[in-house]
């Protein structure tokens, strides 16, 4: 990212700064090389903006380089859909990868090759045991495995058996090439891992070259060492592959030498981050695709109108720790709202209206229509907006009521009879509220007071309070999107039942009948506004254009849900 300074710094605290810190000081590499290594088999997810933020921002801390590359080796979830949207969600997070974008892929041929070598060795053997024999072999964790009966076939036989593999001699599952470590170790990974899988296969980068793939294990460290990456941040549950991952550093002519280290995994409460399960969510139509504004996902994040620097400065806040935790929701929520506050323009928009219609216009406006100006926000100089103010506005019938009891504490907006402040207009007075034949209310009737443009209305004559509005004539009309959380369970997937099972029925409410100032029809799609007194709002990424106005609900005015309210 260029332009540092707007990003919060990482912790200093941050232990794996502090390693990288001593590096740099001992003279163990002169400058660092990070990497971020998606699986292209879904979006990426908050889970995987931490990862960003932590891998890309440790590079920029030190004056290195971050490497984006997709660890592509299992065809069977991949695709180039997915690629596509994980270098789209880079850049907007706001980073840049060193070079180009790579891919284990490209590296196939050096894996092979690499094979080879330890079948030479005699560290690898082509092991036929079927996929279930292979896992009573193995053992458990509390037992040791049993070596194959394969294990210590003859080289030249595993060398001609992998080539049979890799020419597509063999039918998928048949044969694995196996690393020979130890089936005795308490470490799992290290009982004879498997390095290659037949997969007949199409492949998004390599179409019908391979027909078998490495395993992440056998490709990770290698890809590091080849890219010269210095430092390999993962997440914990990696902890325990990494003896694995140094022992192919050791047993390889590798060109560098890396090193892993893990921190603890981002967990939000109320959200789910597994691409396994928010794809079901896609193809279970649950929600209109990954990048559904409900959706963790940073594509979903964008589409809601949370903010590139919202995201960044919220992983940045968290700490990069050796264990993992869950961060409460609200903590996201906090950073969204604290920068949609400072940067969004304010406009009004009316979300549930009733038509109020100013009776005395004609004798205190003359040509129909006054321009009112508001300022575009009330702390920053963001310029003036001006509202055509008309006989005919909306306003929203939350903010009316006949009820002339009501405290003026409790409710601060226009009642029958009294008087209110029309947002960066006049102060009116409700006259009469008008019904149809049931009783519903169809129309309110009010009276301006001259002269209070700007300046307070005359002694005695306190309006309750201030209220939005929308010119009924001018105005246009917009589609607003109202979201709750998509699940109303905390640990939506540590539950008893499946996850599915706590789906809030209620995440999506889509209100047709909005009115919005008029200059909201000249924006661009994705600017986001503080609907003034109702929340932050963005108009829609893929839908919104000037004939169809249409805003996503990013987040409300303040923190409803700790009160237990929505
Ligand atoms: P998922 O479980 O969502 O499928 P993953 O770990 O399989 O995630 P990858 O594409 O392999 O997804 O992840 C790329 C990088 O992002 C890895 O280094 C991984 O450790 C990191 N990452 C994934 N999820 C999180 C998370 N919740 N918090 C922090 N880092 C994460
Ligand atoms: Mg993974």
């Amino acid at each position: 990212m260029s332009n540092q300074e707007s990003s919060a710094p990482l912790k200093a605290s941050n232990f794996i700064s502090q390693i990288i810190k001593d590096d740099l000081d001992s003279g163990k590499h002169p400058s660092i090389v990070t990497r971020f290594p998606p699986e292209p088999n879904g979006y990426l997810h908050v889970g995987h903006a931490k990862s960003i933020c932590v891998n890309f921002g440790l590079a920029e801390e030190f004056g290195g380089q971050c490497n984006l590359r997709f660890d592509d080796t299992n065809p069977s979830k991949e695709e180039q859909e997915y690629v596509d949207a994980i270098k789209e969600d880079v850049q907007w997070l706001g980073f840049n990868w060193s070079g180009d974008v790579r891919y284990a892929s490209d590296y196939f041929d050096q894996f092979y090759a690499w094979a080879q070598h330890l079948v030479r060795e005699g560290n690898a053997y082509v092991c036929d045991l079927s996929a279930e024999e292979a896992s009573e072999y193995r053992g458990w964790a509390t037992e040791p495995g049993k070596d194959s009966p394969y294990r210590n076939r003859p080289v030249d036989e595993s060398l001609e058996l992998l080539q049979g593999m890799k020419q597509g001699e063999f039918e998928e599952g048949s044969r694995v090439l196996r690393a020979k470590i130890d089936m005795t170790s308490p470490n799992m990974n290290l009982r004879d891992p498997i390095l290659y899988r037949i997969r007949k296969q199409s492949h998004h980068q390599t179409g019908d070259k391979w027909c078998i793939y490495p395993s992440y294990d056998f490709a990770h460290g290698q890809e590091d060492a080849i890219e010269g990456v210095t430092h390999s941040i993962c997440t914990l549950e990696f902890a325990d592959h990494r003896p694995l991952y140094e022992w192919f550093l050791q047993n390889l002519p590798v060109p560098s030498a890396p090193n892993q280290y893990e921190f603890g995994r981002l967990n939000l409460n109320y959200t789910v981050t597994s691409k396994r399960k928010l794809k079901q969510l896609v193809d279970d139509k649950v929600v209109e695709g990954w990048d559904d504004p409900r959706m963790p996902t940073i594509s979903g994040m964008r589409r809601r109108g949370f903010s590139a620097q919202a995201i960044r400065n919220f992983c940045n806040g968290l700490p990069v720790s050796k264990s993992d935790g869950v961060v409460d929701i609200a903590q996201l929520e906090f950073s969204i709202r604290d920068d949609l506050d400072k940067n969004a323009p304010r406009a009004m928009c009316v979300l549930n209206p009733v038509k109020l219609v100013i009776t005395n216009f004609d004798e205190h406006v003359d040509g129909g229509r006054q321009l009112v100006i508001a300022p575009a926000h009330p702390k920053k100089d963001m310029g003036e907006r001006q509202l055509p103010f008309t006989p005919e506005l909306y306003i929203d019938r939350a903010d009316f009521s006949e009820d002339t009891t009501l405290s003026r504490k409790k409710f601060k907006r226009l009642v029958l009879g009294e008087y209110v402040r029309l947002r960066s207009a006049y102060v009116i007075r409700a006259e009469e509220a008008i019904k149809d034949d049931e009783g519903n209310l169809v129309e309110i009737r009010a009276t301006l007071v001259p002269g209070t443009v700007g300046e307070n209305p005359p002694e005695g004559m306190k309006p309750r309070g201030v209220i939005h509005w929308v010119s009924a004539s001018e105005g246009k009309p917009a589609t607003v999107r109202i979201y709750d959380r998509l699940f109303n369970h905390e640990a939506p997937d540590k539950g008893e039942s499946d996850f599915m099972q706590y789906l809030n029925p209620e995440s999506l409410q889509v209100l047709e009948n909005c009115w919005v100032e008029p200059g909201l029809a000249d924006i661009e799609p994705e600017s986001c506004f503080q609907f003034e007194r109702e929340g932050y709002f963005a108009a829609d990424r893929k839908e919104f254009s000037k004939e169809n106005l249409v805003f996503n609900k990013a987040i409300g005015l303040r923190d409803t849900w700790s009160k237990g309210g929505k």
